[in-house]
């Protein structure tokens, strides 16, 4: 049996936690101690600050998730930065036998069109982190434009799309922040444009997310049948994966349905590829310039010269994440990954011994939260395969956390997280409702430094029955 004891994984997300488990599962040596380390103080990364608040179902995962981190084996340690200003990854890996870095994607891709930075153009990521209580979003969207643009039909799209729509009866039971909650419920939107640059057939979203547009109190979906048609579904119907052909059936039964009038719409849009953001720096979006395009039989479109101005006055950019290079490990700029083959990173081409990767930064940002789980074995795999020479690596001869304490840092300890749950649970009841999260830097730590949370000093309060790494 391999003798590893000291094993870091970076990011407490979907990624993070699914490679602590496969970890615990496959390696029963109770000397392993697998310390989860995160910038944030809070665990769950996209769970807590990606998944939408309206989808409690998924947000339920962090149950789930939550058991690897009680796993005694197991040590949470937030507010703990890798990269400049925080650890970097050569002390990690004088610290740990190995590090496993899960640590997402965490930029939008850019649409590279005249007009994206003017006030008033947001990315879909930068708004779901705000609305989502992220300790490090910003604000200032434009809440009293009446048409707002979603660019992109990706799952990330529909959920911007569906927030701009919700009213204060179904936000009020979520755990999103009272700051966002109440510029919602007050939002002057009453029409979501959400356009895709190619036909439905090739939509990213996924049908329970399309299905759920449908079931929006006051809001009526509009769908043109026109711009169904002329793809796949026409030309080769039998061979149509059966998502697309369910998205297809969703849709042409909304083109079917006149609008009933509500309050609030979302206008489905097809075919249409952004060229444009019109406007002016002093009084921002005006409008999205858009080139129909037309397929060109190779699953891609080509432009028809044919353009259309859809007036709105804030436009969401909902086209996907983008990986960010992580000082001192390599990148691949294209694809925004780390070079790795099974999860080993690459440097040079050659597998560099101790560090690994899985989840986004590993192979992109694609899938659902599941598709993390079998990223994460693969990666485990790999790690348990190379264990007897990663046993033998010399690391420093102190406990890590203790090593990063000594070195002035504080990391939020798992004691600590309990802290800030218990500060929202407080929050949500004074606000009249179930939890509230605490949105800012200063709010998390001083709630997971409350007497009682134990935050921070190892005393104790965090090994646990970890115990000491040997
Ligand atoms: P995504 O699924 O990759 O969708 C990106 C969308 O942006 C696509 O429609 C894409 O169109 C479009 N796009 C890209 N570049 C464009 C450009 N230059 N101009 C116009 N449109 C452009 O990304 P996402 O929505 O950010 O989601 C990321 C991942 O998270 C996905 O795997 C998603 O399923 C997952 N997620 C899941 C859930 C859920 O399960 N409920 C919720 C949120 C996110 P093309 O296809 O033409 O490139």
């Amino acid at each position: 049996m391999s003798a590893l004891t000291r094993v870091a994984v970076v990011g407490s997300g979907p990624s993070g936690l699914y490679t602590a488990q496969a970890l615990l599962d496959q390696e029963r040596s109770p000397h392993l101690t697998v310390d989860v380390l995160d910038r944030l103080p809070s665990p769950y990364g996209l769970v807590r600050y990606g998944v939408a608040p309206d989808h409690e179902k998924i947000k339920s995962l962090q149950h789930t998730l939550r058991r690897v981190l009680e796993d005694p084996r197991v040590r949470f340690a937030g507010n703990v930065a890798v990269g400049p200003g925080g650890v970097s990854t050569e002390e990690l890996r004088g610290l740990y036998q190995a590090v496993v870095y899960c640590v997402g994607a965490a930029a939008d891709r850019r649409l590279g069109i005249p007009g994206e930075d003017l006030p008033g153009s947001s990315s879909a990521t930068d708004f779901v982190s705000w609305y989502s209580g992220h300790p490090d979003a910003g604000g200032g969207f434009p809440l009293t434009a009446r048409s707002a643009v979603v660019i992109g039909v990706g799952n990330v799209a529909v959920d911007v799309a569906r927030l701009l729509v919700r009213g204060a009866a179904e936000l009020r039971g979520t755990d999103m922040p009272q700051g966002p909650l109440d510029a919602l419920v007050a939002s002057g939107v009453r029409t979501v444009h959400m356009v895709g640059r190619r036909g439905p057939a090739q939509a990213k979203f996924t049908t329970r997310e399309l299905r759920e547009l449908g079931t929006l109190p006051g809001t009526d979906v509009v769908v043109r049948g026109e711009e169904l048609a002329g793809g796949p579904a026409d030309t080769a119907p039998d061979g149509l994966p059966t998502a697309v052909r369910r998205n297809l059936d969703t849709l042409r039964a909304w083109a079917r349905t006149p609008p009933a009038g509500q309050d609030r719409r979302i206008e489905l849009r097809f075919h249409l590829r952004p060229v444009e953001i019109l406007g002016d720096t002093a009084d921002g979006v005006r409008a999205v310039r858009f080139e129909r395009t037309a397929p060109d039989g190779e699953g891609g479109v080509a432009g028809t010269g044919v353009f259309e101005d859809v007036p709105a006055q804030w436009v969401l950019r909902s086209v996907g994440y983008r990986g960010v290079p992580l000082a001192g490990l390599p990148f691949d700029d294209r694809s925004g990954t780390v070079p790795n083959e099974g999860g080993r990173v690459l440097r040079d081409g050659a597998p560099s011994p101790g560090e690994y990767v899985a989840g986004w930064i590993k192979r992109g940002p694609t899938g659902v939260i599941g598709t993390n789980r079998p990223c994460a074995k693969e990666t485990v795999a790999s790690l348990l395969a190379d264990a007897g020479a990663l046993a033998g690596r010399p690391v420093a001869d102190t406990d890590p956390l203790r090593a990063l304490e000594a070195q002035g840092r504080s990391p939020v300890l798992w004691p600590g997280w309990l802290g800030i749950e218990a500060a929202e649970t407080r929050l949500g009841r004074s606000l009249s409702r179930t939890t509230a999260k605490i949105p800012d830097w200063d709010g998390l730590l001083s709630a997971a430094r409350e007497p009682g949370s134990g935050a921070s000093g190892l005393g104790g309060a965090v090994t646990g029955a970890a115990g000491s790494p040997a």
